[in-house]
């Protein structure tokens, strides 16, 4: 007679947060997840899982957002920008490599707007330096990239659950890994080190409470349900708004990479026009959101908040989002909106003189 798999009791009461972390590794095929408070969280406890911290560098492309810069301060290591890739792509290979130094410990890779480009050179990369590969995934949940989930390709990806995000709870986060000993410290680390993990008994070290509600895993768990309808919903609506638009002069769509389906995170162009980011802002202005517009998306060398971790001048970074058009979904943006967007972005690309 086949026994029941019986669920191991949960001692801290965390039923709800337990079984999201099961449903989690199960959705994406991980051998963990764990759920943190929010995707900033997720990368500064993927950091702390990796043993990194004081007197280590990390490095992360100048096309990020502030929020990933912030994870790698709030571990106590420091940010190295490095250079995009060729057209914007991804991360320069050779100027990773000039930045890799001594104290080098880590790289994380950012899928802004879904895209995961390049992220297997810098697999391999890592891999023969040694060094720790981490993405951050939090705009990736669902795009594949040759078959896998983006978020499972390095030592561990990390996800945010914020509204906004395509599986979402209001705040929340969680990072996948198929390293027991990786999530043993990260599940460590997000709740007090009241957990074991290898060579490291529970109470042997401070954590932080980067601890996910039970109230809002119980939503998370809801929401996950019905991921492949939300993952579809958003692609149809990048689809629709790139149908829209594409053919409109100083607007260059900018296609998948290489063995890649992204999530429809956001449709992306790269904007050929004058003063593209006043166009961008202008955009924003008439109701079409967008990273550069809506949100002051700045190269993170460049960014006012990250200043003093600025070394050098990384012009492509620079280029490619002083260029960039993303414009984001959200669940309940209807086919109308997207419509007017679409009428919008033609109408004013048509008439912008800068
Ligand atoms: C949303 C996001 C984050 C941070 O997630 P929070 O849940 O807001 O902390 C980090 N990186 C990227 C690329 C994001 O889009």
């Amino acid at each position: 007679m086949a026994a029941a798999v019986a669920r191991m009791p949960n001692p801290s009461g965390y039923q709800e947060v337990t079984a999201l972390e099961e449903e989690l590794a199960a959705a994406f095929g991980t051998r963990r997840a764990v759920a943190v408070s929010s995707g900033t969280a997720a990368i500064t406890t993927a950091l702390a899982a990796c043993g990194i911290g004081a007197g280590d560098e990390v490095l992360l492309p100048a096309v990020t957002v502030v929020m990933t810069v912030a994870a790698v301060v709030a571990a106590g290591a420091r940010p190295v920008f490095v250079e995009a890739g060729a057209d914007g792509r991804g991360l320069d290979l050779a100027d990773l490599t000039a930045k890799t130094g001594p104290g080098t410990k880590a790289v994380i890779a950012v899928h802004l707007a879904g895209r995961t480009d390049g992220i297997h050179d810098v697999a391999a990369y890592t891999r023969t330096t040694g060094l720790r590969l981490i993405e951050d995934a939090c705009q990736a949940q669902g795009t594949t990239t040759r078959g896998r989930p983006a978020g499972t390709v390095g030592d561990t990806g990390c996800f945010s659950l914020k509204d906004g995000k395509i599986i979402a709870c209001g705040e929340g986060g969680y990072l996948l890994t198929d390293d027991d000993a990786l999530g043993d410290r990260a599940a460590a680390y997000r709740t007090h080190w009241q957990s074991p993990a290898p060579d490291a008994p529970a109470g042997s070290r401070l954590g932080v409470n980067y601890r996910l509600a039970e109230p809002l895993a119980a939503l998370a768990r809801h929401n996950l349900q019905r991921f492949p309808e939300a993952l579809a919903h958003r692609r149809r609506q990048a689809a629709a708004l790139h149908r829209a638009v594409d053919g409109t002069a100083g607007l260059e769509p900018i296609a998948a990479g290489d063995g890649d389906i992204p999530n429809g995170y956001s449709a992306l162009w790269r904007l050929t026009l004058p003063a593209p980011r006043a166009f961008a802002a202008h955009l924003a202005g008439l109701g079409v959101p967008n990273s550069v517009g809506t949100h002051r998306l700045t190269a993170a060398h460049l960014h006012p908040a990250c200043s003093g971790y600025a070394t050098g001048d990384l012009p492509r970074a620079h280029a490619t989002v002083d260029t960039l058009l993303a414009v984001p979904f959200t669940e309940h943006d209807t086919e109308r909106a997207i419509e007017q967007w679409a009428l919008t972005i033609r109408q004013e690309a048509a008439a912008w003189k800068s």
